[in-house]
């Protein structure tokens, strides 16, 4: 009887995930904020909710001008004229989406699969795309990667974008909606046009990356690791059992793998004493810091009392890396550099060049991140009751 009943709660647990997890909420314009839109079909009629109750249609030829009034959106087509206190919503019948374009300030029309719910925040409009998933996703690796990638490069970045998603639904709670389209989340421009990125979203339909605890992971990336990845507690507080420090020579030869900057000599030693105290009196010291060439990372300058983060130079002189060698040249130190961002878990230029090379998605995955698994997203609260 029990077994029954705790395999009946897993079902309905299973089905449960499922409808969650079908569609994202998007905030749409969330760099260019609106006072003004037009909302059009993208190749077929709209039906209109004006305040939640089904109110017109706008046809596929027409075009709708949305204005914020003071008692609320008033709304006019060649056909339709008619004003909404709170919300008007499109849904779109033949489920090709809708077009929407920025009127003030003025910006490229846009085309979205889903519906549309418009609302005010204040003077401007608060626009949220309800998206299904896959939807979502394909726009998103279209936005954020780019053209000209190999097929495995683009479902490593399909499975990335979507366990980020369903990882961070929470993140804009407080405003309506679970993702905004920008860089502050993921960059979503609407429908993805490019077939190899829908292909890659289907082949790797629904799977999501969990670290051992079948948590969803933080796919945290960068340009070029220069040959050597980053613990996250030596860059951020916290570390995580998936982003672990790890050999990488996939992409010593790319375009960001070296760097170099030269800055007056006066000036590094002057910081050097000022920011951490460092006895620039002493030539043994001076000698340390100014001839400096590390066989691996490190998290300190040379071997010096007191330790003088890498990290921190990196963000005070505008480096590239906290991964590099110093070396006297004159009335200058040149510092010589490998890699470039922060260094913590995928390095893109290393996963594009495997994704060249012949690697899978998942040989990539794993190289970068440590003990991950793909799951499916509609097992993920099967797999976590498992264990109860
Ligand atoms: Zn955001
Ligand atoms: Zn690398």
């Amino acid at each position: 009887m029990h077994r029954t009943l705790s395999l009946l709660s897993t079902v309905f647990l299973v089905a449960g995930a499922v409808a969650q997890y079908t569609d994202v909420r998007v905030g749409l314009f969330q760099e260019t904020p609106a006072h003004q839109i037009m909302v059009m079909g993208d190749g077929g009629p709209l039906s209109i909710w004006v305040d939640g109750k089904q109110a017109a249609q706008l046809a596929a030829t027409d075009g709708l001008v949305l204005k914020i009034t003071e008692s609320g959106i008033q709304a006019r087509s060649l056909l339709l004229d008619f004003s909404a206190r709170k919300t008007i919503t499109f849904r779109s019948p033949s489920g090709r989406g809708f077009r929407l374009r920025n009127m003030a300030p003025k910006t490229a029309e846009r085309t979205y699969p889903g519906s549309l719910e418009v609302g005010r925040a204040g003077s401007t409009f608060r626009l949220v795309a309800t998206v299904p998933l896959e939807e979502y996703v394909a726009g998103v690796v279209q936005a954020e990667a780019g053209k000209d990638h190999w097929m495995e490069y683009y479902k490593l970045q399909a499975v990335s974008c979507r366990t980020y998603a369903l990882a961070n639904k929470r993140r804009h709670a407080a405003e309506g909606f679970e993702l905004c389209d920008a860089t502050h989340c993921q960059v979503f421009q609407g429908r993805n046009r490019q077939d190899s990125i829908r292909q890659a979203v289907a082949l790797t339909r629904d799977l999501v990356v969990v670290d051992s605890d079948i948590r969803l992971i933080h796919a945290t990336f960068h340009s070029n690791c220069g040959g050597e990845t980053v613990n996250a507690e030596d860059v951020w507080s916290k570390s995580e059992p998936y982003l672990v420090s790890t050999l990488d020579t996939f992409c010593l030869h790319e375009p960001h793998a070296a760097w170099e900057k030269s800055v007056p000599r006066a000036k590094w030693l002057a910081y050097l004493r000022k920011e951490y105290g460092v006895n620039t009196d002493d030539s043994n010291v001076v000698a340390s810091v100014t001839e400096y060439a590390p066989e691996c990372r490190d998290l300190f300058l040379a071997n010096i009392s007191p330790r003088v983060s890498l990290t921190r130079l990196r963000n005070d002189f505008h480096l590239r890396s906290a991964y590099f060698s110093v070396m006297p040249q004159g009335d200058m130190v040149v510092l010589s550099g490998r890699g470039f961002g922060h260094g913590v878990g995928l390095c893109q230029e290393g996963a594009m060049h495997m994704a060249r090379k012949g690697y899978s998605y998942t040989d990539i995955l794993h190289h970068y991140f440590t003990n991950v698994h793909l799951v499916k997203l509609q097992n993920l609260d099967f797999f976590r009751d498992d264990g109860m």
